[in-house]
């Protein structure tokens, strides 16, 4: 088996012991003598494997229990139309944050349904840092506060929870959840897409208190009401079932680890060596403000951005695959997510000097 450090912002690398673990049970899963993906949802065995997962993620998170795990599917970006469904009622007063690309279309996607005002913006500064709380302007009676903890495109992370005091705090945190220990009681809503942290695109993780339950507008689709997944174990309809089993091991493998404060420091360690080499050179920057950088999302650009191409080829053949940055700000990114080995940052470290000293 011959594999790179990949660096892909999402779908991004699942942990290689994970994937040995789905290649040896893929023909004859726990003794059945079918796969995972063949099995009735509503099987015992498959049932085992989901209730697992869910105690598995409440340990990692100690997610207290008057929250609610949902499991659907439609990723983090249904989520911006389930959230303004499931909390406001029409023409109802909703406030974002807008820190960046993902911030942007959620509250797109919050305008068909809610009045939303955008209580800070950063895009004076091109969207490279998270204006600080206290410049906020709030709505009066809100029926949430939205914001996106890590602005995958442009590695922009809040270095604080927002206090929304009595609103419900919302949160996106497809790119940074389970990158670290988290007061999940401060939150209203969390979600998150799995395809960065968790498993394969697919499944959405959606952590709600159950208070904000039973409170979506009449008009509803079954399938995008919150409480049809809380009351059905999210099995109203066929849920996702591989990639369920897939993020069940996920989650295993990180209590493997010594959960999440041991994964915290690991990844501070890789994010810390990255942005020192990257600020120690001449040649590569990054244009988020210090307080605000990314763990799990790193840009950089090349002082001569005519040999980006050159610099992901020569990566290629490095065996370190999919740097390119996002279209839409160009140059680089190492996505550095949880199964990104500290090697895997060493090398593209050492990949990066040696470019920098044969091309600078
Ligand atoms: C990837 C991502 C999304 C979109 O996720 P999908 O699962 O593709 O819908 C939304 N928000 C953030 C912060 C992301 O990183």
């Amino acid at each position: 088996m011959s594999r790179v450090f990949n660096f892909s912002a999402g779908p991004a690398a699942i942990p290689d012991t994970v994937l040995e673990r789905i290649r040896q049970d893929i023909p004859d899963w726990n003794g059945t003598g079918m796969s995972v993906m063949e099995v009735s949802h509503r099987s015992k065995e498959f049932v085992e494997v989901a209730e697992k997962a869910e105690q598995d993620l409440r340990d990692l998170l100690a997610i207290p229990d008057d929250y609610s795990v949902l499991f659907p599917q439609g990723g983090a970006t249904l989520q911006f139309s389930m959230v303004p469904l499931n909390l406001s009622s029409k023409g109802q007063a909703v406030d974002y944050v807008r820190t960046g690309s993902w911030s942007k279309k959620a509250i797109a996607e919050a305008a068909k349904y809610c009045e939303v005002n955008v209580v800070a913006d950063s895009e004076d500064r091109n969207f490279t840092y998270v204006p600080p709380q206290d410049s906020w302007k709030r709505s009066k009676n809100a029926s949430y506060l939205h914001y996106c903890a890590n602005e995958t495109i442009g590695g922009v992370e809040f270095p604080f929870i927002p206090d929304s005091g009595d609103v419900p705090l919302v949160c996106d945190m497809s790119s940074t959840i389970l990158s670290r220990p988290l007061d999940i009681s401060r939150f209203g809503v969390i979600y998150a897409g799995a395809q960065k942290n968790i498993g394969p695109a697919g499944i959405t993780l959606v952590i709600v208190r159950k208070d904000l339950l039973k409170k979506a507008r009449k008009s509803t689709p079954t399938l995008l009401d919150y409480s049809t997944y809380d009351e059905s174990g999210s099995m109203s309809n066929t849920p996702p079932v591989f990639t369920w089993y897939v993020a069940g091991l996920v989650f295993e493998y990180l209590k493997s680890r010594g959960g999440l404060e041991s994964v915290a420091r690991t990844n501070r360690a890789k994010a810390e060596k990255l942005y020192g080499a990257i600020d120690a050179s001449e040649y590569y920057t990054n244009p988020v403000q210090a307080d605000c950088r990314s763990w799990m999302n790193v840009p950089f650009i090349l002082a001569d951005s005519s040999l980006d191409s050159k610099f992901l080829a020569d990566a290629q053949a490095a065996g370190l695959s999919n740097l390119k940055g996002h279209r839409s700000v160009g140059g680089m990114r190492a996505s550095i997510y949880n199964a990104m080995p500290e090697e895997g940052v060493d090398a593209l470290i050492r990949f990066m000097q040696e470019f920098e000293r044969a091309n600078g």
